[in-house]
């Protein structure tokens, strides 16, 4: 190769590895004839994975299929710098940077709805489209599942103006701080006016998604906000399943009161639990779970914490550690690392950037979040593993608070509450029905925001049988509606439900679980949870992945049938 050829590839390879063309700077234009025919849009760089280009890259029959892989790859890189810039927001900005945080979180927001929501990006899903038909066999399952997703991605976006979504981002940051204030203040004044902002762009939100699918063009707007978060989701076929749980919930909740008010009561935790040692045995929870640390990080912070992150930076956040009591923050940390391994888990090399690549939204996600803290994580096998090992930290050496048998019946006790985050696993449900009927008559009209303190605390007082003392501990406690999720409630529910059915499945298939969990051994679960969900990433829809896994579609049954063993049959 001569000095120039040379030259020219060290070259060539530098300009490929810019991700945006840009304009042709003045000297290259001084150079060489030949130099001057390197083409100003250089394929990008290919990744390689055992010498083959990943599918991300790897060209394919279809150009417009291969144009739209790129796009797409671009838009996810978008994602990934915003969710750096909340990660940040949460966890290290200086209070200093607030204001132009907002503004970078915003603008960017709008990019990635500009890259989205345009016609030539439409016009290639189109074209796609067509190719996939005709030729059918160059299409594996995993690039038509790929398509599908960019159109749904597509379809999200198209009829929201881009000012709308500016303001909606600004505004669901400015929820988080505000939501912070306003919860230590008690302060239902400031937040009557918040809310009232967001619950009419929510409203405007849910009118153009409506506009935009045509596959829903009856929908409701609750609904339309709420497969933002539950891609597959359908209202009366979740109502039809929340009614089949409520009905057997009722008649279970009684007799396990009953049950519990003839047992001894739970000792309660005793003295301080300093929060260095706190945060050191929640990482060491983590890497029993097989969180990846080379790919994460635990954090805490004084906001309310938010799942997330990406495959390749997966920051976890929980709430500051109450001194008095560990097992809050280990809660925490072990349902934001049934998230974050189901993060880590996606099929980042193949597909880091794609649609197809990603989780399958927000009820699957907890269904990972609730099977680690609630269902695996509150098993009398896993104190047996768990209590040595904390007793030896903080050194409560042979204290009857500690033992495995105490602290399983701490996290077992049954006892309806006015707080969602604190609510015990039988009750929870009545949390989530009560807010996804609050907010639908929210968003429909049927509940104004000046009303919404008394139509809680009737709610509380229907479901759960408690009054809250004030704002705080009533409609204010959550930060959800703050930071414009209207519509997520549904899925901790639906997660948990699906929890309970992957675990019925899952200890058919590995039969030494409870022994695995004395001895801390989550590498088979982990196993199990990654070949059967986390690496199929969206492959198909939540509703197949469940039938595929577990033999038959969704139902309350095995959360119902996990409740009575757990509450009424054991000793
Ligand atoms: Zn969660």
């Amino acid at each position: 190769m001569s000095a120039f050829n040379k030259y020219y590839e060290t070259v060539k390879h530098w300009w490929s590895s810019v991700a945006l063309p840009v304009a042709r700077p003045k000297w290259l234009n001084k150079l060489s004839p030949k130099f001057k025919k390197v083409p100003l849009s250089l394929p990008s760089p290919t990744t390689l994975i055992d010498g083959a280009p990943v599918k991300q890259e790897q060209s394919h029959a279809c150009p417009n299929y291969m144009e739209l892989k790129l796009k797409f790859r671009d838009i996810g890189r978008m994602n990934g710098i915003m969710e750096a810039l909340g990660r940040d927001f949460l966890t290290a900005m200086p209070e200093g940077a607030y204001v132009s945080r907002l503004g970078q979180i915003a603008f960017m927001a709008r990019r990635v709805h500009e890259e989205l929501a345009n016609q030539s990006l439409a016009t290639l899903i189109e074209k796609s489209h067509t190719h996939e038909k005709k030729h059918n066999k160059q299409w594996d399952k995993w690039d038509s599942a790929n398509l599908y997703e960019m159109e749904s991605m597509y379809r999200h976006h198209c009829k929201v103006k881009p000012e709308l979504i500016e303001k909606l981002a600004k505004l669901s940051y400015e929820g988080r701080r505000r939501h912070r204030d306003i919860l230590k203040n008690n302060d239902w004044d400031s937040a009557k006016p918040f809310l009232s902002e967001m619950v009419t762009l929510q409203r405007q939100l849910a009118e153009s998604k409506c506009l935009q699918n045509n596959k829903h063009k009856t929908e409701s707007a609750y609904q339309a906000l709420m497969r933002q978060y539950i891609p597959d989701g359908k209202l009366d076929d979740i109502d039809v399943l929340f009614d089949e749980y409520e009905k057997g919930l009722d008649k279970l909740l009684p007799k396990i009161l009953d049950k519990q008010s003839k047992e001894e009561i739970p000792l309660p935790l005793q003295g301080e639990f300093p929060a260095g040692l706190q945060l050191w045995l929640n990482k060491s929870l983590l890497k029993v779970l097989g969180f990846d640390f080379t790919r994460g990080g635990l954090y805490e912070t004084g906001h309310n914490p938010v799942e997330g992150g990406t495959p390749d930076d997966t920051r976890l956040v929980i709430k500051t550690s109450d001194e008095m009591n560990f097992l809050e923050s280990m809660k925490s940390a072990m349902h934001e690392g049934g998230h974050g391994v189901y993060i880590q888990g996606l099929p980042r090399s193949e597909w880091r950037y794609q649609p197809v690549g990603q989780d399958l939204g927000a009820a699957v996600q907890e269904s990972q979040a609730f099977l680690v803290e609630m269902i695996l994580g509150r098993r009398k096998e896993f104190f047996d593993y768990l209590s040595p090992r904390i007793e030896g930290l903080f050194q409560r050496f042979g204290e009857d608070y500690m033992t495995a048998d105490n602290l399983y019946r701490l996290k077992t006790r049954v006892k309806p509450t006015v707080d969602r985050k604190n609510a015990d696993e039988v009750t929870y449900f009545y949390h989530i029905k009560m807010r996804m009927e609050l907010e639908r008559d929210l968003i429909s009209g049927a509940l104004s925001v000046n009303d919404l303190p008394d139509a809680w605390n009737a709610k509380v007082k229907e479901f759960c049988g408690v009054e809250p003392d004030n704002y705080a501990s009533g409609c204010l406690q959550d930060v959800h509606w703050f930071v414009g999720k209207f519509g997520y409630y549904p899925a901790y529910a639906l997660g948990h439900m699906m929890a309970a059915q992957f675990e019925s499945r899952m200890t058919r298939d590995i039969q030494n679980l409870p022994e695995l969990l004395s001895m801390g051994q989550f590498k088979p679960i982990n196993t199990w949870l990654n070949d059967n969900i986390h690496a199929k990433g969206r492959l198909m829809g939540s509703d197949a992945l469940i039938e595929e896994v577990t033999g038959r579609g969704l139902s309350a049954q095995s959360l119902l049938n996990h409740l009575e063993d757990r509450y009424l049959k054991s000793a």
